[in-house]
């Protein structure tokens, strides 16, 4: 299985409309996992059935028994994280602030405080009429959001046997959503467009993917904005020997497809014969059969 992960250097270049036409026009047999936890979206545009949903516990919290607390404050002093307040002459635990590092359950003397698993965000599966979808949800306030990735990752990689292609919208950014969505990848196809903060945010992105055995490819959406810039990036992926398999033009249904909750592909445009190529583009990059 080639497994390929759509990402960007920053939130609103289109990487999940790319995605989503990209999903439309492989034709080989694929399973598709939104690892973007933050910010779901794909499931928009693929028209999914729900086929499971499963709680997702994350790191262990601090819970503090009030029962067997003494008040004695030692843990208040202790937690690095300011994660514990008295209230009452009995100490409480702020499950946003905790950090789980398990100090406090060490220091107290009477055993009070304890390390419980925490139901954060679900994780789904569900059918959709381009192939399986992995996907999840964080609750608000939760920062796991690297764990849940992997954990999306697992179950995408292993719900179809007989898939070819694992194509994954990834989250913007460099983080720790970013990392663990890209470990293992063979390719990333990082979605950028014509502006200042564009080249810079997918010049960081390019330097955290060399870090890893993948291949490096660059798409630019809505080229046509600013002919300058786009110079710049073309002049920056051939200094780097990365290979652009696409030029998207501007074009307004792009957003009237998004709308409507389906591929860009699908639509008569220029946006969409431009984008209905990249995949034997990909395919030609990476040698695929
Ligand atoms: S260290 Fe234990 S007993 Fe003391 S305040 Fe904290 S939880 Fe209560
Ligand atoms: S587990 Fe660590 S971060 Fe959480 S309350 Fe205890 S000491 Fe603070």
């Amino acid at each position: 299985m080639i497994r390929i992960a759509v990402i960007s250097g920053k939130g609103g270049t289109g990487k999940t409309m790319v995605a989503c036409a990209l999903a439309d026009t492989n034709t080989r047999k694929q399973v598709l996992a939104d690892c973007d936890v933050d910010a779901a979206n794909l499931e928009l545009l693929l028209s999914p059935t729900r086929l499971t949903t499963e709680p997702f516990a994350g790191l262990d919290v601090a819970r503090i028994d009030p029962d067997r607390c003494s008040g004695c404050g030692i843990c208040v002093n202790t937690c690095a994280f300011g994660a514990i307040k008295m209230d009452n002459e009995r100490a409480e635990v702020s499950l946003f602030h905790c950090e789980g590092c398990g100090l406090c359950c060490f220091v107290c003397p009477e055993g009070a405080a304890v390390m419980e698993k925490r139901v954060c965000g679900e994780i789904y599966t569900s059918s959709t009429p381009y192939g399986p979808l992995v996907h999840a949800r964080l609750f608000p306030g939760s920062g796991t959001s690297g764990l849940l990735v992997h954990e999306v990752k697992k179950r995408a990689l292993t719900i179809d046997p007989s898939a070819e292609v694992l194509l994954v919208d990834g989250p913007p950014g460099i983080g720790c959503p970013l990392i663990s969505t890209i470990s293992g990848m063979d390719a990333v196809l990082i979605v950028t467009e014509p502006s200042v903060s564009a080249l810079h945010d997918c010049k960081r992105l390019v330097t955290v993917c060399r870090r890893f055995d993948l291949s490096i490819l660059l798409l630019i959406n809505r080229f046509d904005l600013l002919d300058e810039i786009t110079s710049e990036i073309e002049a920056y992926a051939e200094e780097e020997g990365i290979a652009i398999v696409g030029k998207i033009p501007f074009d307004s249904a792009v957003v009237r497809a998004v709308r409507q909750g389906i591929p860009i592909t699908r639509a008569d445009s220029p946006a969409s014969k431009a984008i209905s190529i990249v995949w034997e583009e990909i395919r030609s990059e990476l040698d695929m059969p």
